[in-house]
């Protein structure tokens, strides 16, 4: 079988967690956040490959994602749970040993009502208004919640990719105010991180950087992904290419078709923004994007190639979101099922 071949870089993985790891001083704990399959990239050999260069805690937003963390990792590290205690989450949260960040007064109760003696941590609203304990429900539980100890003390930063955004300095300001005195504090994903000492706290829990993704533009890529032609073709002028006619061959064009569409990942949305590479050199993607196919204008190479790269050194996750007007984290958590996956520098 002749499927596009995603390469995936666990080294680059690990470097990328150095590299902002060396970013905050030695105090600071560097976890590493590994929801949604590790941004579709396979939780259980990025948290092995992760645990292996040192990283001690994990992040997943739903308690079933901490199980798989925990298969890979084994009993020492700390997994944290976004989401908190959801309604039904208690067995798993004994049975894999979860740390599930409280959010709600109502999951305060459940917590300390069924799993009592169980680890814990908190999330604070501090104006995003998403996840977390608002202000008066924290003024209100506080005393409890810190008699019974919890782990860690977190909030998240709704404007961290644009440092500066007034919004930063405010949720900080409110997350000083809310915290002043508890033990263990994290307010920071990648763009905090990046933002400085006074926003890491703690610990600071990057994801995207992790996988190469905007905001941490000095990241090393992760991903490559490199498709099959299927057949090439001449176009002759005012022939159309794909779906809807939506392009039409100024003069006679080479046409290649490759294997890969938007049930792969690759949103229809891109359409004519993106390109593909043959080496060094970009060809425009022509057309709409099928479900399972990519017209691409090869005139101007002197030999198509067997493949085609769609995501690599000259086109990373945030060229590809840019071209369909979106962010990297879609492209990567999106990436087809389709693909052959290949992973280099496996623990
Ligand atoms: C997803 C998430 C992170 C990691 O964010 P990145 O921008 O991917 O680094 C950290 N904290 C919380 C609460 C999150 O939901």
């Amino acid at each position: 079988m002749n499927a596009a071949k995603l390469f995936i870089d666990l080294d680059a993985i690990a470097a990328n967690w150095r590299a902002l790891d060396a970013m905050s001083s030695d105090h600071v704990e560097t976890a590493a956040v590994v929801k949604a399959n590790a941004y579709g990239l396979d939780v259980g050999r990025v948290a092995t490959r992760l645990a292996r260069e040192g990283a001690r805690s994990f992040f997943v937003a739903l308690a079933n994602e901490g199980v798989a963390v925990r298969h890979a990792v084994g009993s020492d590290p700390d997994i944290y749970v976004f989401s908190g205690h959801m309604v039904g989450d208690g067995a798993l949260i004994q049975s894999a040993d979860l740390i599930p960040m409280l959010n709600s007064p109502e999951q305060v109760a459940r917590h300390f009502g069924e799993t009592p003696g169980a680890a814990f941590g908190v999330q604070l609203d501090t104006g995003m208004n998403r996840l977390g304990l608002e202000a008066d429900d924290w003024a209100a539980l506080r005393g409890d919640l810190m008699t019974a100890g919890p782990r860690l003390v977190i909030s998240h930063l709704a404007c961290a990719d644009e440092p500066d955004h007034p919004m930063n300095h405010q949720q900080l300001r409110a997350f000083q105010e809310m915290t002043e005195g508890v033990a263990r504090r994290s307010l920071s994903a990648t763009g905090g991180t990046l933002m400085g000492e006074a926003y890491h706290f703690d610990l600071v829990r990057p994801g995207i950087g992790l996988y190469g993704g905007l905001p941490f533009a000095d990241a090393e890529p992760v991903v490559r992904l490199s498709v099959p032609v299927v057949q090439t073709r001449a176009v002759r002028p005012f022939e159309t290419v794909g779906y809807g006619n939506a392009w039409e061959a100024d003069i006679e064009r080479q046409i290649a078709t490759i294997a890969a569409g938007y049930a792969d990942g690759l949103i229809r949305a891109m359409g004519q923004g993106a390109r593909v590479f043959a080496g060094d050199i970009a060809c425009p993607v022509v057309g709409r994007v099928s479900m399972d196919l990519i017209t691409v204008d090869v005139t101007h190479l002197d030999e198509v190639p067997d493949a085609l790269e769609i995501l690599g050194p000259h086109q990373g996750v945030d060229d590809l979101a840019e071209a369909a007007g979106t962010i990297g984290y879609e492209i990567l958590t999106s990436l087809g099922h389709r693909y052959s996956r290949r992973y280099s520098g496996a623990a």
